[in-house]
C-alpha cells in the first residue's frame, strides 16, 4: 500500500492546550504523524511519497472562499494586530442570537470562522494545513488511477472541519475533500466510514443534504463526549440526503465485543449503498492506551477493524485522523492498514 506523507506538518508546532491551570503542549502534536511514518519505515509497510500539488479549486468543492481567505490570512492578521500569545486562538464565538457579521478585527474573525477553542494558529499552520489536504486529494489521486487501497498520513486531521469553521484540531476536511475528489473524477457514489472515537461532525454536515456521499461514523456518544452537539443516531440526513446518514453513538468503556457489531452493520449499510469507492476516516484514539478517551480497543482489534473493512473488497483510501497515544499510534496505524490489506 502507498503512503501519502509529507514533513509539512512538523511546522504546525508549539499549539498549546489549557490542562487544569497551566497551558501544556496540545495532545494534537507532530509527533504523532512523525510516528506513524516511522512505524510505516520500519516495518517496511509500503513505499511513502510526497503529495502533488492542486489548486485552490479543489478546496473550494468543499470550503467556502472566505473562509479559506481566513486560513490562509489569520496568522499574518494576528502578528499585525499586536495581540499577545504564542498562539492565534478565537475567545469571542457567534451564539445567544447574536449577528454572524463581518468583522475586521482578527480576533472576531477567529470566533467567526472556529466552533471551538482547540484549533489555533502558528507561523507554519497555513502551509501544514494546505499540504495535508494535498496529502489526502493526493490518495484520491491513486485511488482514482486504479490503486486498491492507498493511505492519506494527514496531519492536522480535518473530520471535525466544517465547510466554513474550523475545530477540534482540524481545519480542512481531508477526507470530505478526498470523497470530492473521487466523485469529480468520475465516481458516481462514494461512502465515508469514520471510526475515529470522536463523531465526524464537519464530515456529517458537508454531505448532510446529499445522497451520493453515504456518511457513517461509530463514536462516543455525544451525550458524554466532544463534540456534544452532533453525532446523535436520529440525524440521518435531510432533503434528498435523508437515509444517507447514519451514526452509532456508543457508551464509554466500548470495547471490540460490542464495537464489532456497530462495525458489521456499518459496513452492511456500505454493501448495499454499493459505492464505487471508499474513505475511512481513521482515528486511533478508540485504543485502550489513548490518554484523551474511553474506549477498549486494542491493537489486535485494529487488524480486526481494517479486516472486516478490507472485506467489503472496495478501492478504499484510508485518512488518518485523531489519535492521541503517541506511543502507540503508529503501530496500531500499520495493523488496522495491514488488516485492510489482508481483507
Ligand atoms: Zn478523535
Amino acid at each position: 500500500m502507498i503512503t501519502v506523507y509529507s514533513e509539512d506538518h512538523n511546522l504546525h508546532t508549539g499549539l498549546l492546550d489549557p490542562r487544569s491551570d497551566t497551558w501544556q503542549e496540545s495532545a494534537e502534536c507532530p509527533d504523532r504523524a512523525n510516528n506513524v511514518a516511522k512505524a510505516i519505515r520500519d516495518q517496511q509497510f509500503g513505499e511513502i511519497i510526497e503529495p502533488q500539488q492542486f489548486a485552490d479549486e479543489k478546496i473550494l468543492r468543499i470550503h467556502a472562499a472566505d473562509y479559506l481567505q481566513f486560513l490562509k490570512t489569520v496568522w499574518q492578521e494576528w502578528e499585525a494586530s499586536g495581540e499577545g500569545g504564542a498562539n492565534a486562538r478565537p475567545d469571542t464565538f457567534v451564539g445567544a442570537g447574536m449577528r454572524y457579521a463581518e468583522t475586521d478585527s482578527v480576533v472576531g474573525k477567529l470566533g467567526r470562522y472556529s466552533f471551538d477553542s482547540t484549533s489555533p494558529f502558528v507561523a507554519g499552520s497555513w502551509q501544514a494545513i494546505r499540504t495535508s489536504a494535498n496529502i489526502a486529494l493526493t490518495g484520491a489521486e491513486l485511488i482514482n488511477g486504479g490503486e486498491r487501497t492507498a493511505f492519506a498520513a494527514c496531519r492536522p486531521p480535518g473530520h471535525h472541519a466544517t465547510t466554513r469553521y474550523c475545530g477540534g484540531y482540524c481545519y480542512l476536511n481531508n477526507n470530505s475533500l478526498a470523497a470530492q475528489s473521487l466523485l469529480d473524477s468520475g465516481a458516481k457514489k462514494v461512502a465515508i466510514l469514520d471510526v475515529d472515537y470522536h463523531h465526524g461532525n464537519g464530515t456529517q454536515s458537508i454531505f448532510y443534504e446529499r445522497n451520493d456521499v453515504l456518511t457513517i461514523s461509530l463514536h462516543a456518544d455525544p451525550k458524554l463526549e466532544y463534540p456534544f452537539f452532533l453525532g446523535y443516531a436520529d440525524e440521518t440526513g435531510e432533503g434528498k440526503g435523508r437515509d444517507f446518514n447514519v451514526n452509532y453513538p456508543l457508551p464509554f468503556g466500548t470495547d471490540w465485543s460490542s464495537y464489532h457489531v456497530a462495525l458489521n452493520d456499518a459496513l452492511d449499510r456500505i454493501r448495499k449503498f454499493s459505492p464505487d469507492a471508499l474513505v475511512v476516516a481513521l482515528g486511533l484514539d478508540t485504543f485502550a492506551g489513548d490518554p484523551t478517551t474511553y474506549f477498549e480497543i486494542t491493537t489486535t482489534d485494529f487488524q480486526r477493524m481494517g479486516e472486516a473493512i478490507g472485506k467489503l473488497g472496495l478501492p478504499t483510501l484510508t485518512v488518518l485522523e485523531g489519535g492521541y497515544s503517541v506511543e502507540w499510534i503508529g503501530k496500531n496505524t500499520v495493523r488496522f492498514l495491514t488488516g485492510i490489506e489482508s481483507g
